[in-house]
């Protein structure tokens, strides 16, 4: 070998050529140090990760990989529990080579294997949606509204408290205490019919805030040990939600749906092991506490890895459209107005439509939710009930509107499509009646969207479309107009 060439044998055998003479030692010893950090990330240079020759589970989540010769690589859970095996001898090889599905090592195999062939190629990072908010200098509530009116119409009170409460839990989390004056957690409840937003409302933010998201339903929930899921899994879905990341899982945001069915049963005799002792258990979580979840799993169980994740800094996010509540609500007004010289008419609160948004911890009390239940949720709001100028507003004005994104995919045949005022306000009129809320939408545009996205792309003169109100109504045909042409033929059916 020359002077002028060293050759460096790195950890795996992989060649790491010099040159030159005349380098330092400490610029050689650098070099390696940057060869061995980047290994134990787990990733090679080339974009690869060893995965575990036994469970298949890639480098960064089980955890620095013991090399083996030939390539192979195994993770230390899977090592530890062959060691076990074997040291137990409760195997009898002899019984398990003749049972079907059952495949031992072959050595000769392992001779073939290629240098890639136990790595998986690391995802390619997806291009941002949008640009995000950075939650290390976190933007003031104000501007963390600004984006949510991007995408969610409407719901101004909603959306305020949602920014102001989002705000503080991340000023909270990234002063972590201060001193003597620990700053509560902004834990939220959401109040709103279905189809108003709710579930809208914490995705967004989510998004915009680049955090992971969990979404539970209340209803699937059960003390631990009955037929159901335990409560500590939704903090295993945000640790998955999290690609299994700890630090990232504990700022992340959970979101439970359908609160109000875990409303303490009235009347009822029974263990309420749905309902009341779901409240019951979820205050440890809500409040902050540290909880076993296991890794890549849903359940725990002796073979998954289990993890500590803290709930200190996890906003908790509760919706539900509690059903009956106005009713409570409107007798506790009614008993206040009908006494003393303010009395007024007993009906006044009949058609009120606002009447959610006066509700009090008390009225939700009644409903069935117990006080340190509510106590940990200290910013409570409500949405409003979709009316229709909302419900047009939807279709057509937030960035991604389902309205745009129709407009989009047909503008890529070059066609351009348009809704006359008519039939924005007839689809809207049918989304009410279904009682859904927003959610009546989209079925309601794809029922008579299918026969346009089908048509359209089979005449390559069509130019323009405009959808009328006697075309949802079913009354009549979109006005279809051709390519260079100047005068819609109205009417015409397609
Ligand atoms: P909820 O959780 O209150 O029952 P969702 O959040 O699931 O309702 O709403 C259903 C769909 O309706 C959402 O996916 C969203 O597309 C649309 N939507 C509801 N409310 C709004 C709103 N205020 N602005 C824009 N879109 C909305």
């Amino acid at each position: 070998m020359s002077d002028q060439d060293f050759i460096i044998l790195d950890e795996e055998g992989r060649k790491e050529e010099e040159t030159g003479s005349g380098e330092s030692d400490r610029e050689k010893g650098k070099e390696e140090a940057a060869v061995s950090a980047h290994e134990t990330d787990g990733e090679g240079e080339d974009g690869y990760e060893k995965i575990c020759f036994i469970c298949h589970r890639p480098e960064s989540v089980t955890g620095r990989m013991i090399d083996l010769p030939n390539n192979i690589t195994v993770c230390p859970d899977c090592m530890q529990r062959s060691f076990d095996a074997m040291s137990n001898g409760s195997i009898d090889l002899n019984r398990l080579m003749n049972m079907p599905g059952v495949q031992f090592l072959n050595m000769s195999d392992l001779e073939n294997a290629q240098p890639h062939s136990q790595k998986v190629k690391k995802k390619k990072e997806k291009p941002k949606e949008f640009h995000q908010l950075d939650i290390r200098e976190i933007p003031a509530p104000h501007k963390i509204k600004a984006r949510l009116d991007e995408y969610v119409v409407g719901q101004e009170y909603a959306k305020k408290a949602m920014s102001v409460a989002v705000y503080n839990h991340y000023k909270r989390v990234a002063t972590d205490t201060m001193d003597d004056i620990e700053i509560e957690k902004s834990n939220m409840l959401m109040i709103g019919p279905t189809g108003s937003g709710k579930t809208y409302l914490v995705k967004t933010l989510a998004r915009l805030l680049d955090v992971p998201l969990a979404i539970t339903d209340a209803t699937s929930l059960t003390e631990a040990g009955y037929i159901g899921d335990d409560i500590e899994s939704v903090v295993s879905k945000l640790l998955a939600a999290a690609d299994n990341d700890v630090e990232r899982a504990e700022q992340g945001i959970i979101f439970i749906d359908e609160i109000d069915k875990i409303a303490k049963k009235r009347n009822s005799n029974q263990r309420d092991v749905s309902g009341e002792s779901v409240q019951q258990g979820m205050l440890r979580l809500l409040e902050g506490s540290e909880v076993e979840v296991p890794v890549g799993a849903n359940s725990k169980n002796a073979m998954v890895p289990l993890t500590t994740v803290n709930t200190k800094n996890i906003l908790f996010i509760c919706g539900g459209a509690f059903p009956d509540l106005e009713d409570i609500i409107r007798e506790r007004l009614q008993k206040k107005t009908s006494m003393g010289f303010n009395a007024e008419l007993k009906d006044k609160y009949d058609n009120d439509k606002d009447l959610l948004s006066k509700v009090t911890v008390e009225d939700l009390r009644k409903f069935g939710m117990i006080p340190e239940f509510l106590g940990r949720l200290p910013i409570i709001f409500t949405l409003r009930g979709m009316d229709k100028d909302m419900l047009v507003k939807i279709l057509k004005e937030p960035k991604n509107a389902i309205l745009k994104q129709y407009q989009k995919l047909l503008a890529l045949d070059e066609v351009k499509l348009e809704f006359d005022d008519g039939a924005l306000e007839a689809i809207a009129e049918k989304a009410m009646k279904k009682d859904t809320g927003a959610r009546a939408l989209r079925a309601i545009i794809e029922e008579f969207m299918l026969d346009i996205m089908y048509e359209i792309p089979k005449d390559d003169s069509i130019g323009e479309v405009t959808i009328t109100r006697e075309y949802i109504e079913g009354t009549g045909g979109p006005v279809i107009r051709l390519r260079g042409q100047e005068l819609p033929r109205l009417g015409q059916g397609i």
